[in-house]
């Protein structure tokens, strides 16, 4: 262990505390995910609150599946209203006829735009992502002082907390409105002074 946390480290002292407990942002997350290894069997996500989730490169986004089982789900529950109406029909209860078909119309109208959402949501994540990675990588992790440094200064300067790193980065990506759950880092403010002087955040990478 003691071998592993040096490999991390070579080199690298961190700029905050000057303390040599410093590892890649990648390991780190890696390790926390293998400690929690079963929650993230069932989860799939890091746990809210967690380090790799505020050290997170990405909102991640409703895979393609999920979202087919969302319309599914959606065009079953529309199809009850359509059998309601059917019901008013055969029947002659007006009133189910058109409570069918405005609860089938609505229905089908909320699941087609739940589905758009989770499309727009996947495609800003695939755009903005590879951008997040290359900062992610290159961003190191101080567990003395629980700060983030890239030691190369390719992305930013000086030490960040992670909620600074997380902003900075999402942002950087394109997907910082996805910070809205995530009170700490969206009302994170990242220094002027730690950013390249040739160019501050793009909203599109
Ligand atoms: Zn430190």
């Amino acid at each position: 262990m003691a071998n592993e946390a040096a490999q991390g480290a070579v080199g690298v002292v961190c700029p905050g505390c000057g303390g040599s407990s410093v590892r890649t942002v990648e390991r780190t997350c890696a390790e926390e995910r293998a400690g929690e290894k079963d929650d993230w069997r069932t989860g799939g996500k890091p746990q809210r609150g967690s380090l790799s989730d505020r050290l997170a490169a990405s909102p991640g986004a409703t895979d393609t599946f999920d979202s087919f089982l969302h319309f599914v789900e959606g065009l079953v529950i529309a199809g009850l209203g359509l059998g309601l109406a059917y019901t008013g029909t055969q029947q002659d209860k007006p009133l189910y006829t058109v409570g069918g078909v405005l609860w089938a119309v609505l229905l089908f109208v909320a699941t087609i735009s739940v589905i758009r959402g989770e499309a727009r949501e996947r495609d800003v994540v695939n755009v903005g992502e590879p951008r997040a990675q290359r900062m992610w990588r290159a961003a190191y992790y101080c567990s003395g002082c629980e700060s983030v440094c890239c030691p190369d200064g390719s992305e930013w300067q000086g030490v960040l907390t992670p909620e600074q790193f997380k902003k900075l980065m999402w942002t950087k990506a394109g997907y910082a409105d996805r910070l809205l759950h995530d009170d700490k880092a969206k009302e994170a403010t990242v220094p002027a002074e730690a950013l390249p002087s040739h160019g501050g955040p793009h909203p599109h990478a």
